[in-house]
């Protein structure tokens, strides 16, 4: 379709368009060419939500996880479980893309783990870092919503900050929505 998204195009989109979730599912996924389980479902489940296909979204986790396995590791431990999430295995169930609440309510993630919500789940110094390259008046702004636990109105703001013409209302309860509004901004 028109809207197709390639296995070329995600690390520009993770760049710009993403929330500050999935970006940071993003990086870890690149530096480390892994993702445990929860980061696996959120992050496969959002990419799905953009538009990735199944068999795009199967290359795309391949040449990130075949920089540490080979291709039978991978296809025996990965491609079921990706085939699965698009409904392909299994209950043969048409898994949808995580909202905020749920992201938020989850699982907390452990060492080693990156899923979750970067606003929730960060401490306040780790997501200062994270929030590099915003001004110090929107980062404070977005630190101290954080802090005062709305969360998804730190990320509505950080939204804001980067994309002060787009449209925020649109914003804060589901991360492809973010996504979308933030495309739509870039333009
Ligand atoms: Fe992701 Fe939602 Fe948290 Fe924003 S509020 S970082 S979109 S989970």
């Amino acid at each position: 379709s028109g809207n197709a998204i390639t296995p070329e195009m995600i690390d520009g989109l993770a760049a710009t368009a993403m929330p500050l979730c999935m970006k940071t599912l993003h990086n870890a996924m690149k530096t480390q060419s892994h993702l445990k389980h929860g980061g696996r479902m959120q992050y496969g489940l959002f990419l799905k939500g953009i538009g990735l296909q199944m068999d795009d979204a199967i290359t795309f986790w391949r040449n990130v996880f075949c920089k540490k396995m080979n291709v039978d590791e991978f296809n025996k431990k990965y491609a079921y479980n990706i085939r699965h999430n698009y409904g392909k295995e299994g209950k043969r169930k048409d898994y949808t893309p995580f909202n905020c609440v749920k992201i938020i309510t989850g699982d907390p993630p452990k060492a080693g783990e990156y899923h979750g919500c970067p606003f929730r789940h960060f401490d306040e110094h780790h997501l200062r870092a994270s929030l590099r390259g915003i001004n110090e008046i929107d980062k404070e702004s977005i630190i101290t919503l954080a802090r005062n636990k709305d969360y998804q109105l730190a990320c509505r703001r950080h939204f804001e900050a980067l994309f002060p013409k787009g449209n925020i209302d649109a914003v804060g309860n589901h991360p492809n929505a973010f996504f979308e509004e933030a495309r739509k901004a870039i333009g």
